[in-house]
């Protein structure tokens, strides 16, 4: 790791990451590359968890094309130097800040997008003008080897080089001098991320989870709910950090919200998902068994059914859910959807305000009061009004999380902001210089306040 670290900071050294034709040359040939391979990426997507390859590619490649394309067509004005006032107290001189890059990136990716969520912030490292380092997760095994094959054959390992391994290879990575960490997966592991880079004060980016909710009020539109909901949750079998991890529907709509949910998960997977090539698979035993034990049998309203041999678990609807139960006391990752009741929005905006910062935020209602009331009284990363997880499509939004969902942003102009470094610079004019500032100060101090009053 550190011969690797080292050829990144020599590459790093030697100023080419710093030429912007440089930095788009690069980045089309990722894409390029990407554009190649697509049928392989499909393959091993669905090696690791039968991904379909319409997921694949809408909620993979396709965000990584997009993303590449903003990047292409504002990273010149993004990194040009800006110009701001100078002040009257440094007459004469200009001032100036000028974007740049931090040096050697290390990116750590986790499994449940596996292409996507390791390439998007490499997207904005590069964009900025740094190196990069990229750990791809081991639990999408089939997908870290090909990203590595095609960044380690087709990329100087001076300026992008993937390294495959587990958390012992990232714990080595991690005792390695870097310039800038970017770490998406849990919030356990976040926090152990955080205390790595403290040792060495490295700045970094938490992009972490949590329970995100989906809340639904009495001026909903039902059936555009339900439908929309049910494809935020089931896609990727609910595997996204974003998906609406429990619902809360007012009391007076939630036999008819939970059928109408039933009614979308049999028109997406038909009536045995186990059949579909549209729905994905649990990434491995151990989530599966995590899953399976959180499905109370006397809870399901819809669903239920698993299957260890090919990790299926079915999309499944609890209802008559509290904050007891053992599915409310993590996050769910996965295809199980609790749906709790409320009475008053006020209620359990209160109730919210008390729990973890969620990473998204979901409302259907068409009440404008309410939307503002929502937007306005809870505090989380990002969100939707009537719709769930789309508000990722836009390269405009910025996306991060807010206390235990993490911290810092990237997409689109904020990834290149949180891989670059504003570096202030005042410049001086020589041919004037105030004594003012310089001892032996005597009566000084009475100018001092004196012209203090007119800056
Ligand atoms: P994870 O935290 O288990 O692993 C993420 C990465 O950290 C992997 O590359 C892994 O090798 C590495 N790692 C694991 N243990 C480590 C340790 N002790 N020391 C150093 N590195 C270690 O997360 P995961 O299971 O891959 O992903 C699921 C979690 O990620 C969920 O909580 C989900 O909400 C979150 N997530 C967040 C986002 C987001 O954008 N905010 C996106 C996807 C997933």
């Amino acid at each position: 790791m550190e011969q690797v670290v080292k050829k990144q900071q020599q590459f790093f050294n030697s100023g080419k990451t710093l030429k912007i034709s440089f930095r788009k040359q690069q980045l089309q040939k990722l894409k390029n590359i990407l554009k190649e391979h697509e049928d392989e990426i499909y393959e091993a997507l669905n090696e690791d968890f039968r991904k379909p390859p319409f997921e694949s590619h809408a909620t993979e490649l396709f965000v990584l094309y997009q993303e590449i394309d903003h990047l292409l067509a504002n990273i010149d004005r993004w990194a040009k130097t800006k110009k701001v006032k100078s002040s009257l107290i440094n007459f004469p001189s200009k001032s100036y800040i000028k974007p740049q890059p931090y040096g050697v990136v290390l990116v750590i990716a986790p499994w449940n997008y596996p292409v996507q969520l390791a390439l998007n912030p490499v997207l904005g490292a590069i964009a900025a003008g740094n190196t990069v380092i990229l750990k791809p997760s081991e639990n999408a095994p089939h997908t870290s080897r090909l990203l590595a094959d095609f960044i380690n054959t087709n990329f100087d390992s001076g300026f992008f080089r993937a390294v495959e391994g587990d958390a012992e290879t990232t714990q080595s990575l991690l005792s390695e001098p870097l310039d800038y960490i970017f770490f998406t997966g849990s919030t356990h592991v976040g926090k152990i991320i955080m205390k790595s880079a403290a040792d060495q004060l490295t700045p970094l980016t938490l992009e972490l989870g949590g329970k995100s909710p989906a809340i639904v009020d009495q001026s909903a539109d039902l059936t555009l709910a339900a439908k929309r909901i049910a494809w935020g949750k089931f896609i990727n079998a609910g595997q996204t950090c974003v998906s609406p991890d429990y619902v809360y529907v007012h009391t007076s709509k939630h036999t008819e919200l939970c059928r109408l949910i039933q009614k979308e998960i049999r028109s997406f997977y038909g009536d045995d998902p186990s059949q579909s090539d549209d729905f994905a698979r649990i990434i491995n035993d151990k989530h599966f068994d995590r899953l399976a034990n959180l499905i109370t049998p006397e809870k399901v309203f819809h669903g239920g059914n698993t299957d260890p041999d090919t990790r299926y678990i079915e999309p499944t609807i609890l209802t008559s859910v509290s904050w007891d139960d053992p599915v409310m006391q993590e996050e769910i990752f996965g295809p199980i959807l609790p749906i709790l009741q409320f009475d008053d929005l006020s209620e359990i905006i209160s109730t919210l305000q008390n729990k973890s910062k969620p990473l998204a935020l979901y409302l259907f209602s068409t009440n404008n009061k309410n939307q503002k009331k929502v937007i306005r009284n809870l505090q989380f990363g990002g969100g939707c009004i009537n719709d769930t997880v789309a508000h990722l499509g836009n390269t405009e939004l910025p996306f991060g999380g807010i206390g235990n969902s993490g911290f810092g942003l990237y997409h689109g102009k904020t990834s290149f902001d949180t891989f670059t470094h504003p570096k202030s610079i005042m410049k001086k004019s020589n041919w004037l210089d105030i004594p003012m500032r310089y001892p032996p100060y005597k009566e000084k101090l009475k100018w001092l306040k004196k012209l203090t009053k007119f800056l």
